[in-house]
């Protein structure tokens, strides 16, 4: 098994030079690795007048998303990162290392990411938050935010997640959709609605090759904060399965080097198994 989503000390929350990742994965006998930092955010996110409006409106807000921040490298450090995975693929002759990255996907930020894509090997689409209408839909915190507005999510806004994925899929810049099912984080049910907007999702990743990540973190995550597992979740892949042509690959979100390869093949094969999903081991480019 190989592992194409891989966090480094580039992303502030991440932890160790890349070198250390490729260690593991030779350790391991992974014959691919894929780096996949997050996209800095200081051009698109941090300049627009929305976040500006955001910050001298919702000092809450302010808060959080300053904590937020640190998760991504600076606009500054993407040469070095550049760089580290160019120094890294050519000292590995025994393991193909690939570039890319961890990027959000709206209307406001389309160009940069197409700048960005022309860097890398590949992207990941990863929906953290999404910019619609003059409004900021922020799916790690759950909850909307503009000018006026500071209110929890409701089913509704899972509609915005949904509708941006579906367009970053449509846009060819993506290889991979990690943890697809982030909208739908913590809530108890999985109504009709949900199930809707999966399809259309899936329908998307086939229609345009992007392959559907399964991401083992939250094993790790919910674990260690000693909470309910948010995914991957059962209901979102049965929906999967019921497309025979969806294409699934196992990401372990590592943001340390000793878990590039925490597969979690125990409870992970289950779901593969109940499902039919179609794995793949090996990123087709
Ligand atoms: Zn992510
Ligand atoms: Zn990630």
């Amino acid at each position: 098994m190989n592992n194409y989503h891989t966090h480094s000390k580039y992303c502030v929350h991440g932890y160790e030079d890349i070198k250390e990742y490729v260690k593991e994965a030779k350790r391991l006998h992974m014959e691919e690795l894929g780096f996949t930092c997050h996209i800095p955010l200081e051009k698109t996110f941090l300049e627009s007048t929305y976040y500006k409006d955001i910050m001298l409106n919702a000092n809450q807000y302010n808060e959080r998303i300053q904590k937020g921040r640190e998760s991504r490298m600076s606009y500054l450090d993407i040469d070095n990162y550049l760089n580290d995975l160019k120094e890294a693929k050519e000292e590995n002759k025994d393991i193909k290392i690939l570039s890319g990255f961890e990027c959000e996907y709206d209307e406001t930020n389309k160009e940069y990411v197409k700048e960005i894509r022309n860097k890398v090997d590949y992207l990941s689409l990863g929906l953290h938050h999404v910019f619609k209408d003059g409004k900021l839909y922020d799916y790690t915190k759950r909850v909307v935010v503009s000018k006026d507005t500071y209110r929890e999510f409701n089913y509704d806004d899972f509609k915005v997640y949904a509708e941006a994925a579906i367009n970053g899929m449509k846009s060819g810049l993506f290889k991979i959709f990690v943890h697809p099912e982030y909208f739908i984080d913590g809530i108890e049910e999985f109504n009709d609605l949900c199930v809707e907007l999966t399809k259309e999702m899936v329908e998307a990743s086939i229609e345009n090759h992007v392959y559907l990540e399964i991401n083992t973190s939250d094993y790790f995550k919910a674990a260690r904060r000693n909470r309910k597992l948010n995914y991957p979740r059962n209901e979102f892949w049965k929906v999967v399965g019921m497309y025979k042509d969806a294409k699934v690959i196992i990401g372990t979100d590592a943001h340390k080097p000793e878990r590039v390869g925490d597969f979690q093949f125990d409870s992970i094969s289950k779901i593969i198994e109940e499902y039919h999903l179609n794995v793949s081991k090996k990123l087709e480019l």
